[in-house]
């Protein structure tokens, strides 16, 4: 399942999409993102059957993706982000 977190505005689509499939909930990202973005959860918001650690996007970080992930970028290669670089599941993708 996709899980996207973010909000659009007048400037652009602002969006972290994690593939809840894909993640495994080892919290590399949460480790590796310099403005702590992501923190891992013992049970999916998203998904009430699921009952297995998962990556999701801090609630208070949530309307504020463009300014954290702003040092970060821009980049014209997505694959170095530090969060995209650190999770060998490939399970997040940025919309901008
Ligand atoms: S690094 Fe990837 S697999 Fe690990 S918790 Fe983060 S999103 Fe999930
Ligand atoms: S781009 Fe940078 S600040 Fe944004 S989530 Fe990834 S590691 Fe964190």
């Amino acid at each position: 399942m996709l899980a996207n977190y973010g909000y659009k505005d007048g400037s652009g689509d602002y969006f972290i999409t994690i593939d809840t499939d894909k993640c495994d909930g080892c919290g590399e990202c949460v480790t590796a993102c310099p403005a702590q973005v992501f923190a891992v959860a013992d049970e999916d918001p998203n998904d009430p059957m699921r009952e297995d650690p998962v990556a999701v996007v801090a609630d208070e970080k949530k309307k504020k993706l463009k300014y954290e992930c702003n040092p970060c970028k821009p980049s014209s290669n997505r694959a170095v982000l530090p969060c995209v670089k650190a999770c060998e599941s490939a399970a997040i993708s940025h919309s901008w």
